[in-house]
């Protein structure tokens, strides 16, 4: 057997990047709110951080050792929550960055949640079912000490789908001994995941594009709408809001946009993609660049791909209305000033987005009664939370005079800060 030692700890200055404009956010909140220095000082920093390296057998017999992170942000209002993104450039700072904009987020829907964010640095689309299954349940393993159903509860984000979660739930419950289904979230439906978690992420950004509609005093019907990134955010976004009413003029995944004035049929762009591995190609639409893309004119543009999309090269000549953030952190923070300063509505991820996060609570109160509950009873719980959201968000920012991002993080960071002080800094 040949061993290969990769695992070093993986940082990039993207990662960097993105954890200081996470941490920007946080700043901005403090100073507005007046926030007792001690509570800034506690919410800038992860509670925990396990780094593990993760040896995996590969088919060829060879072994190869990955970097697996779970940082734990924050859990004053409830245990931690947040995703497992399995991609190449994961790296600590970025996985810090997702961990505490997790907990903003469950705070901005109000859920008994903090914030928690893993990843593996690994490229899944060169690996083999059987590499990520054992890839899965051994980084499982290595985390068993520190999540939990009443700890911290893992789901599905980049490149993790329901079956990494069904391996999940296993390893951790065969280490139990009994099976513990509410340790993660975000299974398939047979081994007692939720009706409607697999579209509840695009579910949110739907409702979240309908209610700033509804705001803007714009017809959904008809409203043009560009989509990037056509995976599990932005294809059941895309296939939402078509069904509304509104129409997808132009989408893209990470080898081009296509562009159709007419719309396009998300279904049938899904089954195009289930068979070519892309959007591009589809019948009828015309090929265009991802930087194309994103300068459309258009209602609503929609990223829903992955972080700082959305730059100061490109945001001047952003030619969308209103932006909703599928993605977590698509625009960066020099990008989002010259979006303000142009009056272009953004619709921050921690409340655009939320939607995944809240049927991923609505599966583990299910998991722990018991219970399986009807699509319509969880579709309904899930528009009646994130339309209390977003119009305490829109509450916050008219309070506050600010853009939406910062009257979400106003919402969070005060809900949060209000927690830890009622708990107090023990001993
Ligand atoms: P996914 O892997 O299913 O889809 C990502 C898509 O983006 C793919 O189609 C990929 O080809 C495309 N892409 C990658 N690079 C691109 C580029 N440079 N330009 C255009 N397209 C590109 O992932 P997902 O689960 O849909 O997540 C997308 C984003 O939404 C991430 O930021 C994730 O953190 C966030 N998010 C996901 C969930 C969830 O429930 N899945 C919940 C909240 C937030």
């Amino acid at each position: 057997m040949i061993l290969h030692i990769i695992a070093e700890p993986t940082m990039n200055d993207s990662g960097t990047a993105f954890l200081n404009h996470v941490l920007r956010q946080l700043d901005t909140a403090a100073e507005i709110l007046n926030l007792d220095p001690a509570i800034h000082e506690v919410l800038k920093k992860p509670k925990r951080i396990l780094m593990v390296s993760v040896p995996v057998k590969m088919d060829d017999n060879t072994v190869r050792v990955f970097m697996g992170y779970r940082v734990q942000h924050n859990n004053a209002r409830g245990p931690y929550k947040g995703g497992i993104r399995y991609h190449p450039n994961v790296n600590m700072e970025e996985v810090i960055a997702l961990a505490m904009l997790m907990t903003w987020k469950c705070a901005v829907v109000d859920l008994p949640y903090g914030g928690a964010k893993g990843g593996v640095a690994c490229n899944p689309k060169e690996m083999s079912i059987h590499e990520l299954e054992r890839l899965t349940r051994r980084y499982t393993s290595m985390m068993f000490e520190v999540v939990g159903p009443l700890v911290d509860i893992p789901a599905p984000d980049v490149y993790t789908d329901s079956q990494t979660m069904a391996w999940i739930m296993d390893t951790y419950s065969q280490l139990k001994g009994y099976q513990v289904p509410e340790c993660v979230t975000g299974k398939p439906l047979s081994l007692l995941g939720s009706h409607g978690r697999a579209e509840a992420t695009s579910r949110g950004v739907a409702i979240a594009t309908r209610e700033l509609a509804k705001l803007l005093n714009k017809p959904l019907n008809g409203a043009r709408v560009v989509i990037q990134g056509f995976g599990n955010v932005g294809s059941y976004a895309a296939s939402i809001l078509h069904e509304w009413g509104a129409k997808i003029i132009a989408v893209s995944d990470s080898r081009g946009g296509i562009v159709d004035e007419k719309g396009l049929n998300p279904q049938a762009l899904m089954e195009h993609k289930k068979k070519t591995g892309t959007v591009v190609g589809f019948d009828g639409a015309k090929q265009i660049t991802n930087e194309e893309l994103l300068e459309l004119p258009c209602d609503f543009l929609i990223p829903a791909a992955l972080e700082n999309q959305i730059t100061p090269a490109n945001a001047d000549k952003i030619n969308a209305a209103a932006i909703v953030e599928g993605a977590n952190g698509p625009t960066t923070p020099e990008a989002d000033k010259i979006l303000t300063e142009r009056k272009i509505i953004v619709v921050p991820d921690i409340l655009a987005n939320a939607g995944g996060v809240t049927v991923s609570y609505l599966e583990w109160v299910q998991n722990l009664k018991r219970e399986q509950w009807s699509l319509e009873e969880v579709n309904a719980k899930l528009e009646q939370k994130i339309v209390t959201a977003f119009n305490d968000v829109v509450r916050y920012t008219k309070q506050y005079e600010s853009n939406m991002r910062t009257g979400a993080m106003l919402l969070a960071v005060s809900r949060v800060a209000e927690a830890v002080k009622l708990l107090g800094i023990w001993p």
